[in-house]
């Protein structure tokens, strides 16, 4: 007999299970790994559940329900069309979906689950959480902590006590966990969160921004009708995710207001930095309850092995950025954040039926990709390094993109050259192809900047796309032998030792020139700049630091080190230190 697992989330839920000892989320009829939390009634009174609810929700919202798990374990009734339901009796039309999704995917029955609840969860809500299951016709042979269940996906089942933050930020809520994990037995040592927090709040300021750039664009609001602004939310949300993998996004918008006669649009760019700033005092806000919770489990940051990021709005990068400057160590990523709670419920779902289970297996690329591109350093211009866009080792599908600016004044052509392999000089590694981005308009060096996006798919196509900054997409090349591996989660651990061990052997760097190249990010060439100018009127103990420092940025440059920003910002601190000296 077949368990699944079940994540029941606030916004979204998702339904897995062990088959010949691998775990997998189930897809619905449409592909979608995911269900929308959201329940309704048509005006025909048919029952929807999922992306069909959530579609109608902006225009009936009096015959649709979402978020029901906040109300989970108390009395509050939902009145959908002329019947009244408790937040158990939602949640169990939820469940049901779920288990009938299972069932078509596996062509069999599916009587038996494990559902994960949040950690904070009080006994009134996993009796309820466990009810809503029996009523939609699942034994519930457990009911788990998510971050429980999360660690169970990343296997941290060592025989040693690890101590792990698991950081949650989904669409309407935030919850961090320190859990700590003895072989089979994990305990949730801390919980705190704010049920109110979430990828929702940050569609609705990035809504708010846009309503302000079509104000200034066109000196009247967006209409404040329901369904004009429900189309502005889900404008926003598509903007957000985009901004998760390209640095500038466009949105376009038709006829979304009117003055006199003439319909207006909207249509404009947004920068990721833009839409960091939106979100930045709440991600401030989920710094201070990890804060909390470490000081509520009696552990300092030090005391951590391991963060795990969990939730989809985890994909963000400043969020991965700020936690990782907050607690000094790189969350471990492996698993898609927003399945990993369900495959962890299916895991120890498994477990429960006595199913042997194996690691989790993920698709990952098996060498880094790149391009060939020249940064400008004090000892002028070093051509041919490999800056590496996707490292290798990435989980499946992912994509990254890195923006350039010309090298030389007046620069007409950027070549785009696509390597494959782990060799600083672009040349030594594979081929893949090249493209070049024509007819730049002629401005200063450093006066244009190229974003240069690489989607690599499940099917281990290579996709390159390079957009002139406020002018849309350029160019694009298509690799499609682009390779993929697959590796168990211990492989995955060996492998990224490996690449550990590769980044900390020092390699020596001999180039050549070349002239159509592209360089490093913008507001790194006018610092480097300034420090050259400074060597020449140092003394010699702090110009050696310098050139030390500058040596540790080459390098970052060339193997793309998630330490750059890091020395960037030192440079900055000691630029300021040194020209404070100077004028004193
Ligand atoms: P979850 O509740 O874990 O399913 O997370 C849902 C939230 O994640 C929603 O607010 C989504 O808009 C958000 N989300 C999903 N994918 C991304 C992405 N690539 N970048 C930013 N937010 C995302």
């Amino acid at each position: 007999m077949k368990a699944v697992g079940i994540d029941l989330g606030t916004t979204n839920s998702e339904v897995a299970i062990v088959e010949n000892g691998q775990v997998r989320v189930l897809p619905g009829e449409d592909g979608d790994l995911i269900l929308p939390s959201c329940v309704g009634f048509s005006d025909a009174g048919k029952l929807l559940v999922g992306r069909e609810a959530l579609r109608q929700y902006a225009a009936a919202p009096e015959r649709t329900v979402k978020s029901i798990k906040r109300w989970m374990g108390t009395d509050h009734k939902t009145i959908l069309g002329d019947k009244e339901y408790l937040p158990h009796e939602v949640s169990a039309i939820i469940l049901r979906a779920l288990k009938q999704r299972a069932e078509s995917a596996l062509g069999e029955t599916i009587t038996q689950a494990v559902i994960t609840v949040p950690a904070y969860f009080t006994d009134a809500q996993r009796q309820a959480t466990k009810t809503a299951g029996e009523i939609a016709g699942l034994e519930v042979l457990q009911i788990i902590n998510e971050p429980t269940a999360a660690a169970l996906a990343y296997d941290l089942r060592s025989q040693e006590t690890e101590r792990v933050v698991v950081y949650d930020l989904g669409g309407g809520t935030f919850d961090v966990s320190i859990v700590e994990i003895t072989g089979e037995v994990t305990e949730v040592l801390a919980s705190h969160g704010n049920n109110r927090l979430g990828g929702d709040d940050f569609d609705r300021l990035l809504q708010l921004h846009l309503g302000d750039l079509f104000r200034q664009q066109h000196g009247v609001d967006v209409p404040d009708d329901a369904a004009t602004q429900a189309r502005l939310l889900r404008a926003a949300e598509q903007l957000k995710i985009d901004l998760s993998s390209y640095a500038f996004a466009t949105v376009r918008e038709a006829f979304l207001g009117s003055k006199g006669k003439t319909a207006l649009h909207l249509e404009t760019e947004v920068a990721r930095a833009d839409f960091e700033e939106l979100i930045r005092p709440l991600l401030e806000e989920t710094l201070e309850a990890i804060d909390r919770a470490l000081a509520d489990a009696n552990l300092e940051p030090e005391d951590i092995d391991r963060v795990i990021l969990v939730g989809g709005s985890t994909r963000i990068p400043i969020v991965q950025q700020m936690i990782e400057e907050h607690l000094g160590q790189t969350p471990t990523d492996g698993i898609q954040p927003d399945l990993c709670v369900a495959l962890g419920a299916a895991l120890q779902a498994g477990v429960l039926v006595g199913e042997s289970v194996d690691a989790i297996l993920v698709d990952v690329i098996p060498h880094s990709l790149g391009i060939a591109a020249a940064v400008s350093t004090p000892m002028g211009i070093m051509p041919g390094y490999f800056s590496v866009i996707i490292p290798r080792n990435s989980v499946v599908p992912v994509s990254r993109s890195h923006v350039y600016s010309t090298l030389v004044d007046e620069q007409e052509v950027v070549e785009i050259e696509v390597f494959q392999g782990e060799n600083a000089i672009a040349e030594e590694n594979v081929p893949l192809g090249s493209f070049k981005v024509e007819n730049l308009p002629p401005k200063p060096a450093g006066g244009i900047q190229i974003e240069v996006h690489f989607d690599f798919d499940l099917n281990g196509i290579l996709t390159v796309t390079t957009t002139e900054k406020g002018k849309g997409q350029q160019g694009r090349l298509v690799v499609n032998n682009a390779g993929m591996q697959k590796l168990s989660s211990h492989e995955l651990k060996q492998a990224r030792a490996d690449l550990e061990a590769l980044f900390a052997s020092d390699e020596t760097i001999d180039v050549s020139p070349k002239n159509t190249a592209v360089a490093i990010a913008p507001e790194m060439a006018p610092l480097l700049n300034r420090a050259q100018q400074l060597l020449e009127t140092m003394d010699s103990e702090q110009a050696e630091e310098l050139q030390d420092l500058l040596a540790d940025i080459e390098n970052a440059i060339a193997n793309n080190s998630a330490q750059l920003p890091e020395l960037q910002s030192e440079l900055e601190d000691f630029l300021y230190y040194a020209s404070t000296n100077e004028s004193e």
